[in-house]
Parts: C-alpha cells; structure tokens; sequence
C-alpha cells in the first residue's frame, strides 16, 4: 500500500504524537522511543484499516488518546464496512471538531477537516507543514468512490481549504504514489497536480470518471 508512517512532536521536549499508526507502526515507536522521545497521542488523518491497523497494538504499549474527526467516528456508528473501517479501540477515542488545535511542548497543532475521500477525513497543519492523508497526494488527491466517499466535497475541500493553504506549506502526503519524491512544496504541488488545477465541478466529476 506504500503508506507513509509520521512522527509529530517536538525535539527539545523529546515528545510526539504518531500519525496514523498502521503495518509496522511499533518499530517506528521501537526508533522513537530508543532516541528517547515518549508517545503522547495518535493522529488519525481517516479511518480506513491502512491508516489505522496498528493502532491496538500501539496502545497495547501505551494507552495515549487517539484523535480522530468527529464526523469519522459519527460515520463509522452509523454502518461504515468494517472491512474497510474496522474498529478502533473506544474508551482511547478522542473526537475533535474542525479548527481544533493540540499542543505538544512548543508545537501546536490545527485539526484541518478536509471530507472527500472520507467524511471525517482530516489534515494536520504544523507551523509550515501538512501531514495530508488521502487528501492530498503529490499527483494526486484520494479516491472518491468508496463508501463514505464524497466527490462534491473532495472538490469543495480542494478548491477552499487546501486552495487558501500558503504556497509555501509542506505536504506530506499518505502515501508515496509519486515517483518525484516524498514530499514537497505546495507550490510545487499545485504545478504537477492537475486535480488542484480544476475549479469546474463538472469537469472534476469527469476526471475521476464519475
Ligand atoms: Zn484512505
């Protein structure tokens, strides 16, 4: 699935938050925690079984609050395939609202709802970062015809909130899809992403075959 494993925190405070702990997710936490960094949460960017099927056995090693979008978690209630939603532990799950903010040491980080691919799909914005999920890819944004999927509001999440994101912003992306690199510039993304060059909802809906 070539899905990418994120570490969040702060460096001098020595700690961190992991981003969407999935696959070998306990020897990323094996790294940090021989640097000496402590586990303080986990980031849940969307809920699908690549982006989480680690999580039980990372609170099995420390039970911290596992983040994750309101309308994710209202989603998955309400019959979301468990095939491609399993469920995450509950009495960990902390819902967060669009715009909230966590600290950590010196970082601060903002919850950015972004639905399309999922409906409680979000991103983290980091001082000039973003880790973006299946939101955004290099070449590419998520797909939208899964269930929960939504491609309205793929085009609504990519044409406003991403769309008003400084050029500068870092992204860093779910998965490594690009053969151009792991990450890059907004402004280099905006160049080589076709999906963030179309501000029609009619000719999106045809790009992605809808
Ligand atoms: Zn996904």
């Amino acid at each position: 699935m070539a899905n990418f494993q994120y570490l969040v925190g702060d460096t001098v405070a020595k700690k961190c938050w992991m981003v969407d702990p999935a696959w070998e997710a306990e020897a990323l936490l094996n790294e940090a925690t021989a640097e000496g960094y402590s586990l303080e949460g986990i980031l849940i960017t969307h809920a699908h079984f690549d982006h989480t099927n680690a999580v039980g056995k990372i609170l099995e090693r420390k039970d911290v609050p596992v983040y994750l979008q309101k309308r994710e978690l209202e989603f998955m209630d309400k019959g979301a395939p468990r095939e491609l939603f399993p469920d995450i532990p509950r009495s960990s799950l902390k819902p967060v609202s669009p715009g909230d903010t966590l600290s950590l040491g010196g970082a601060v980080l903002t919850f950015l709802h972004t639905p399309g691919h999922t409906p409680g799909s979000q991103c983290f914005l980091i001082e000039d970062r973003m880790v973006s999920g299946d939101t955004l890819f290099l070449n590419g944004c998520g797909r939208v015809d899964l269930p929960g999927s939504d491609p309205k509001e793929m085009f609504d999440t990519l044409n406003g909130s991403i769309a008003r994101l400084p050029s500068e912003t870092v992204v860093l992306p779910g998965h490594n899809y690009s053969s151009q690199g792991t990450t890059a510039r907004l402004e280099e993304v905006r160049k080589g992403n076709r999906f963030l060059q179309v501000h029609s909802l009619n000719r999106f809906l045809e790009m992605m075959g809808l």
